[in-house]
């Protein structure tokens, strides 16, 4: 069926010429087609413009990344002075630029992981891809060529290349594509909302957890198992914090079976939980961690994974015949990156960014559990620092949720944007994960911008309800 498309009758509109040439990510592209694109032009602080002059408060960061918000000047100066001294230089062959070895020691500095090494990249999905390729060296090495499969979690999110991909939780991510490939498992998400049985309490929905994970451990073969790739708390999959003492019952098991703990933190990293890392938040061990966005808060594409000492000397240990490390991106450690990137951490060091996100955090998590007590459809607010989630139930009593066909985290957002706040609807999960620059004005016109949106999705919702 051909879509009504407003646009052809303005061939050379800006929304012509982007549903024309212009193929989008996470997008329909036959809905794309009739609506066209809400077009940006720029950003103040944690607002942003369209084309139009509308403004929005951007209660994502764009995604999940300009922790910074949009228009820091400091790192636009950052990436000029670095442009002064080259546009270009690279980190093969014992090469480097000088500011890049200068990230590396700072990130080693504020490392999760102790004794660490910094390896860059330039998307997230190349970080967490990296560690996969560091797992196998690693088994290799101690005599374990076989542990080779990777345990990923229902509703995680871990990228867009292939294997980033497979260790994705979520159908939408493997549906078109075949994936994922196989030995890209997965185990369950530790959402208790959802996943607690009738009568079940947190720690036996944990015990229950780590049992099924054991099992699967020991069905596939402990020896053909290389590592366990998680978020600390999900983000793109709705939030999830995982309950206490769910990351030490997993990986007691994992131990058990000698698999590596890869840690995502991609999202969570750099404050964004009211820690450094999200891992110190929710008490997981990583063996490695993938970082990116707020690294440089987007403002250039960079990525890294930090590796403790065992995969340092497994890889030492791999090539001690003077073989290379055959492994590497061409803008790996790029120096302009590396500079917007040291500038980005200097300024979470002086906003003082832990106890800023907890303060922040905290204001808008009180202030969304206080609309929710007027709200006959807020199920939960959950979250931990600047990213929290807001779950919409038909039911409050039965946790029943709405009727896929009436999308109502989809509707939510389209109020949403008509009210000049910019949220990501996962699902029926409304996300909130502002820039962490935000104030206390930002929290509060957030919180009355989502205070409106969510009355007049109350009353549509109504108007729809048999009577
Ligand atoms: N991991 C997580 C947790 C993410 O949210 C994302 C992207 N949203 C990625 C990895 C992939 O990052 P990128 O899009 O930069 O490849």
């Amino acid at each position: 069926m051909e879509a009504a498309r407003v646009f052809d009758s303005k061939p050379n509109s800006a929304e012509a010429r982007d549903i024309a040439f212009h193929l989008h990510s996470q997008t329909n592209p036959q809905r794309h087609a009739e609506i066209g694109p809400l077009i940006m032009a720029r950003g103040e602080g944690v607002h942003v413009y369209d084309a139009s002059g509308k403004r929005y408060l951007e209660a994502m960061a764009g995604l999940w990344c300009t922790s910074l918000g949009f228009s820091e000047t400091r790192l636009k100066a950052a990436a000029a002075a670095a442009y002064d001294k080259f546009g270009f230089y690279h980190s093969f062959n014992h090469k480097t630029p000088d500011n890049t070895i200068e990230l590396a020691e700072k990130l080693v500095e504020i490392s999760p992981i102790p004794d660490a090494q910094a390896y860059f990249a330039t998307s997230g999905s190349e970080a967490t891809e990296t560690m996969v390729k560091l797992a196998w060296v690693y088994h290799a090495v101690h005599g374990k060529p076989g542990k080779r499969k990777i345990i990923a979690r229902d509703r995680g999110f871990h990228g867009s290349t292939i294997v980033a991909a497979s260790m994705c939780g979520l159908p939408r991510m493997h549906r078109e594509f075949g994936l994922p490939l196989d030995g890209f498992l997965h185990t369950h998400c530790p959402d208790a909302y959802r996943g607690t049985r009738p009568g079940e309490s947190e720690p036996a929905f944990v015990d229950r957890l780590a049992a099924d994970l054991e099992a699967l451990i020991v069905d596939e073969g402990p020896d053909t198992i290389a590592a366990f790739i998680a978020e600390p708390i999900n983000a793109g999959g709705g939030i999830v914090v995982p309950p206490k003492g769910y990351f030490a019952a997993i990986e007691a098991v994992l131990r058990r079976h000698d698999i590596l703990v890869l840690g995502d933190e991609v999202v969570c990293g750099f404050g964004r939980t009211g820690n450094w890392f999200g891992c110190e938040t929710v008490g997981m061990k990583p063996d490695m961690v993938a970082l990116a966005k707020g690294i440089t808060s987007s403002y250039f594409p960079m990525s890294a994974v930090l590796l403790g000492r065992p995969i340092r000397e497994a890889l030492s240990e791999m090539n001690k015949g003077g073989e290379l490390f055959g492994h590497g991106f061409t803008n790996s450690g790029h120096p302009v990156g590396a500079a917007i990137a040291l500038e980005t951490l200097k300024i979470y060091h002086e906003m003082d960014v832990v106890p800023h996100v907890r303060r922040m955090g905290g204001r808008l998590r009180a202030g969304l559990e206080q609309i929710a007590r007027d709200s006959r459809i807020v199920g939960q607010v959950r979250g931990e620092g600047l990213m929290i989630g807001v779950e919409l139930v038909a039911d409050l009593a039965t946790r029943q949720a709405f009727d896929p066909a009436l999308k109502v985290g989809a509707m939510f957002d389209a109020l949403a944007i008509e009210n000049g706040l910019i949220i990501r609807a996962m699902g029926d999960t409304i996300g909130f994960c502002p820039p962490l620059v935000i104030d206390e004005a930002g929290i509060d016109e957030a919180l009355d911008l989502f205070g409106r949106t969510l009355f007049s999705a109350e009353a549509k919702l109504a108007e729809k309800r048999p009577s």
